[in-house]
């Protein structure tokens, strides 16, 4: 299996490269924008090209860009949806520059408005950039861990959406364990990700789960709280992690971990720890 880590651009957008590298990546993530900024920060394209240059060389891959934080794309307040959808453009066309595989997409939240108008107004938005950027990165909708008017907690609504973005070949479904475990599937259980992963296969008509954000959960199973923990750390432990990773069809699927950094364990560590728990046990 291919596991990396969400690494920084500070410094230029080849600096992630050479932090990848240096981790001992197979593949990456980036943000092609400040995450916590509206401001639109555009990678340039002498950048974009000596990017390219040098992830040729590295062979690392593939390359994950995650849209920053702030746009929501199912927002029902039109100022909002218009600043989202521009950001939205604008980093999927850096995605796209920067040759990336895959973009994550929050699916974002209806803000307790009609949940069908804001699966409309997020689908629409994806629709825009796919068929802007013929050349863009697979958009991948993120699993997410639901509760309130968040939307991305349900396969079924997932795959509503991408019924009406309707363009498959270029969409698909990341699955963040965490996310996951905290909306209260019991991925951590022998048959509950394969159960998981066959619902998600009923409706959208094919397997959509593209790749794996691996993370460990400090919050309860099915709490609806986001918070990730090191790799066999948190809630879903080692044994969890092992039953997603050694489920059939997760295996083909490129991972990513954004586990925290702190003094008990580093990026490197939460690595190790995860390509262990992907071996058979002996
Ligand atoms: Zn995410
Ligand atoms: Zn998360």
């Amino acid at each position: 299996m291919k596991f990396g880590v969400h690494v920084s651009i500070s410094g230029g957008v080849d600096k992630a490269i050479e932090r990848a590298g240096a981790l001992g990546c197979d593949c990456f993530q980036i943000f092609v924008a400040n995450p916590r900024s509206w401001a639109s920060q555009r990678i340039s394209k002498q950048d974009a090209g000596l990017f390219r240059e040098k992830r040729a060389v590295s062979g690392l891959g593939p390359l994950v860009v995650h849209m920053t934080y702030l746009p929501n794309l199912a927002s029902p307040d039109p100022a909002i949806h218009k600043k989202s959808l521009k950001n939205f453009l604008d980093q999927y066309e850096d995605a796209t520059m920067v040759g990336a595989d895959l973009f994550v997409i929050h699916p974002g939240s209806s803000k307790g408005e009609d949940r069908t108008k804001a699966l409309r107004r997020l689908a629409e938005s994806v629709r825009s950039g796919i068929d802007k950027y013929p050349d863009g990165p697979k958009a991948l909708l993120e699993v997410m861990a639901g509760g309130g008017s968040i939307i991305g907690g349900l396969p079924e609504e997932l795959a509503e959406a991408d019924g009406i973005i309707s363009r498959p070949e270029k969409t698909g479904i990341c699955f963040d364990t965490a996310h996951a475990f905290a909306a209260g599937y019991e991925i951590d259980k022998p048959n509950g990700m394969a159960k998981l992963r066959k619902r998600f296969h009923k409706c959208y008509g094919r397997h959509p789960i593209s790749l794996i954000h691996l993370n460990d959960l400090r919050s309860e199973f099915g709490s609806k709280h986001d918070r990730h923990e090191h790799i066999g750390k948190g809630n879903l432990g080692p044994d969890g992690i092992r039953n997603v990773l050694r489920t059939p069809g997760m295996r083909s699927l490129p991972v990513i971990l954004e586990t925290p950094v702190d003094e008990s364990r580093d990026d490197m560590g939460n690595l190790a720890e995860a390509r262990k728990l992907s071996l058979p046990q002996t």
